[in-house]
């Protein structure tokens, strides 16, 4: 079970480098595997919104 539905997480990339995403369940974030890029997932809903994304 992951932190949004598996299809959704498919298809979403980085909004920044369009990379990969991949998911920290332990943060609640999904994690850009090429910029590094942290989005913020909430009730299952992720936050694509660059300007709220933060670097790790
Ligand atoms: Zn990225």
């Amino acid at each position: 079970m992951g932190l949004i539905d598996q299809r959704l997480a498919a298809i979403l990339v980085c909004t920044d480098c369009h990379g990969d995403l991949t998911e920290d369940l332990e943060a609640s974030t999904l994690v850009c595997t090429k910029c590094g890029l942290r989005y913020a997932v909430v009730d299952g809903i992720a936050n694509m919104i660059l300007a709220d994304a933060t670097r790790s």
